[in-house]
């Protein structure tokens, strides 16, 4: 994701739009004899896009809301020695093609389980610096936080002029940490309504989702991306909804659920998750 990305539409902000996506193979594995190594890293985790909001400018926040997604009837999974939080344990790579009918995912002829479309990428154009599409950040990106699905609204920062949206990597399910590094790979669409928040300052990238509102954050070590998902909250909770200081902190502890959404990326990310009833009672309402 870059600032020097050409956009491939443009739209207003109020606008819902479609965007067709690759999986994280680029659609280059369909059997079971087709390995992850001969994809090539160039190729792996494409983002669609980018799209140009015409009235977004730097400064400004880009209001994502998930409206629909789409996924393809079949997905991929890879594991290879040395990748991932298991990778000693795999002396081969080994690729399963993982069907789903009526939303059940068909693991094997034991394990069948519902679908939970969600987005691995999703981010803007960093200010001046091109971040690949496999790595989290500030700016979002390959955040792999398995709550952006159907009905969540993700806030993103609006770092150049028409902030330039891309987005890839669905998954057809995925867990927290994911931790073989993929999810259910799978082609799909996504269908999101696109706002323009202006004059108002979130500690970015935020989520709204179910019950909960949620700050995403990726650093080096799971430690740090901890650390700072959980300041960002405090932070969120002391001068945007209005608690005192200390009583935020104590407040975080008793019922922020700190969790991980991926441990296998170049940074790592975690999410702090408050419920929503909280803002509720201070009349705070996410715009
Ligand atoms: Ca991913
Ligand atoms: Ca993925």
């Amino acid at each position: 994701m870059s600032p020097h990305n050409e956009p491939v539409a443009r739209i207003h902000s109020g606008n819902r739009v479609v965007f067709e996506t690759c999986d994280c193979f680029s659609n280059q594995i369909q059997r079971e004899d087709q390995l992850f190594s001969s994809v090539g890293w160039d190729l792996i985790n494409p983002a669609t896009g980018p799209l140009y909001v015409e009235d977004a400018e730097p400064g400004d926040i880009l209001r994502v809301e998930i409206v629909d997604i789409q996924i393809a009837d079949q997905g991929v999974m890879t594991v290879a020695p040395n990748l991932g939080v298991l990778g000693q344990f795999f002396s081969e790579e080994k690729t399963k093609v993982i069907p789903i009918r009526d939303g059940k995912v068909q693991f094997n002829e034991k394990l069948q389980f519902d679908v939970r479309p969600m987005i691995g990428v999703i981010g803007t154009a960093p200010a001046t610096e091109e971040i690949s599409t496999g790595t989290p950040g500030d700016h979002g990106g390959n955040m792999d936080c398995k709550r952006i699905v159907k009905g969540a609204v993700l806030y993103l920062p609006v770092n150049v002029p028409g902030a330039l949206l891309s987005m890839g990597d669905l998954h057809a399910v995925m867990a927290d940490g994911e931790i073989v590094i993929c999810g259910l790979e799978i082609p799909g669409e996504v269908t999101v309504d696109i706002a323009v928040i202006k004059g108002t300052h979130l500690p970015l990238p935020m989520l709204s989702e179910g019950e909960h509102v949620m700050t995403i954050a990726s650093a080096q070590t799971l430690d740090e991306a901890a650390k700072m998902a959980t300041v960002h909250m405090h932070r969120f909770l002391v001068e945007k909804v209005g608690l005192p200081n200390e009583e935020a902190g104590m407040l975080l502890s008793l019922i922020g659920d700190l969790r991980i959404c991926q441990v296998v990326d170049p940074l790592m990310t975690a999410r702090m998750e408050l419920p929503k009833w909280v803002l509720k009672q201070y009349d705070y309402q996410m715009e």
